[in-house]
């Protein structure tokens, strides 16, 4: 596997690749990489034949808030693991390769951007859309592949997609998770024991969701389903859940299909999930 940290480096190495026709996968990452990252993997090796992961965590992305100094970092062990899994080149950036000073223009994504997820994390989608960008620039994939963990994530990179016109196809691959439920994530390694058991509540709610929606296409009774289930359980505060449309994440037109997602905060760690419906 050839680990190219620069610009520079990677193009160089994409370059043979590209005038060989061979096609170029494409998984962005923050690193801290575990079964959710490495299925994506598997799904670009499979579907691809130059895997290329990135791993860059983000500074844009986070609010002055929240986790960017205490974000797990563990390039050896991230290495071993993208190699192991099939990934071909890994991109790994420093922060001023990425954002030299000077460095001024971000992507704006709209109103999509600064709802549900959005309203909580002013500014993320944003910060995520810019790097990407910038990333597809970087990588030129035929194909990129991303999560559904983060259902908001796809519905901002296929808009990304679409407005700037880039010829680039997104694949989704399904969530990761242990077996109680609780979504893979790489923030689950700031649970203790215990709330890393009250961490599956998330799952539980969206099973919950799930299971009003048989007494009508009413977002309300959805959402109060697994509110409830939610604030019922001690060391848990909830911040939302919704019922939605995956692509516009307003409220759904029709229930076919529709998107459970919610976000809670299980001590100082938030977490999130959703459950896409397809009926
Ligand atoms: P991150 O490193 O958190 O930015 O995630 C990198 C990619 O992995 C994104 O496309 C995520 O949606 C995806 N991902 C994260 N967790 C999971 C999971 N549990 N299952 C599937 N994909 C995931």
């Amino acid at each position: 596997m050839k680990v190219a940290r620069t610009i520079a480096d990677l193009r160089r190495t994409l370059a043979p690749e590209r005038r060989a026709a061979r096609t170029i996968g494409f998984v962005p990452t923050m690193g801290a990489l575990h079964e959710g990252h490495l299925s994506l993997v598997r799904l670009a090796r499979a579907r691809t034949d130059v895997v290329v992961a990135s791993i860059f965590v983000n500074p844009l992305q986070f609010g002055p808030a929240e986790d960017l100094a205490r974000y797990p970092r563990d390039e050896a062990s991230d290495l071993a693991k993208a190699e192991a899994s099939g990934v071909d080149v890994v991109f790994v950036p420093g922060l001023e390769e990425m954002y030299p000073p000077g460095a001024a223009t971000t992507v704006d994504v709209g109103p999509l951007g600064t709802i549900v997820e959005g309203a909580a994390r002013p500014g993320h989608f944003n910060g995520v859309a810019t790097v990407v960008a910038k990333l597809f620039n970087i990588v030129e994939p035929d194909v990129a592949f991303f999560g559904q963990k983060d259902a908001q994530q796809v519905a901002v990179i296929k808009q990304l997609v679409r407005d700037l016109d880039l010829d680039i196809e997104i694949v989704v691959g399904p969530t990761e998770r242990d077996a109680d439920g609780l979504a893979l994530s790489s923030r689950n390694a700031y649970l203790s024991a215990v709330e890393r058991q009250v961490g599956s509540t998330l799952h539980v709610a969206l099973r919950a969701g799930e299971a009003a929606i048989t007494s009508g296409d009413d977002p309300a009774i959805v959402e109060k389903a697994m509110w409830a289930v939610l604030a019922d359980r001690d060391g848990i505060e909830p911040d939302y859940a919704v019922a939605v449309d995956p692509d516009t994440f307003m409220a759904p037109a029709s229930f076919r299909p529709v998107l459970l997602a919610v976000a809670a905060r299980v001590g100082t760690t938030r977490l999130i999930d959703n459950l896409l419906i397809e009926r």
